[in-house]
């Protein structure tokens, strides 16, 4: 069986969801749905864990994700932008930065399931904005 994050990448899959912004070695995705604000860092190269990534995928992965960080708090101003590596579910490396928006009850600690979602459209109209963080 497939990876279904290295299928992501060739836009096939069950995770397909929009590409902000892509390098040589990195890949930063949206979530699928409509909660604003939930991205992926992933690594182009197949690597199952964050211990197998070479030092320029260290880097990348870290500017990616500071980036992110960045555009997500300049576009939403989120209460938070959280940033995990877990990886229990797909052995491909990812991190997850995602934020926290202002209403979100205080007895959600992570991921707000309930929250509010918006449409396609306006989520592809956030990865635009968001992109234009990535240049340069
Ligand atoms: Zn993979």
């Amino acid at each position: 069986m497939g990876c279904l994050i290295c299928a992501k990448h060739r836009g096939a899959g069950e995770l397909a969801g929009p590409v902000v912004w892509r390098d040589s070695l990195v890949v930063v995705s949206h979530r699928l749905g409509g909660f604003p604000g939930y991205l992926f860092v992933e690594t182009v190269r197949h690597v199952p864990f964050f211990d197998g990534l070479s030092g320029d995928e260290v880097v990348a992965v870290a500017r990616a994700v500071h980036t992110a960080g960045r555009a997500l708090r300049a576009e939403l101003s989120p209460l938070f932008v959280f940033s995990l590596i877990a990886g229990r579910g797909v052995a491909h490396f990812h991190q997850h930065v995602f934020v926290r928006h202002p209403g979100t009850p205080e007895e959600v600690d992570w991921t707000w399931t309930e929250a509010p979602v918006v449409s396609e459209p306006e989520i592809d109209a956030l990865c635009e904005r968001l992109r234009g963080h990535f240049s340069g």
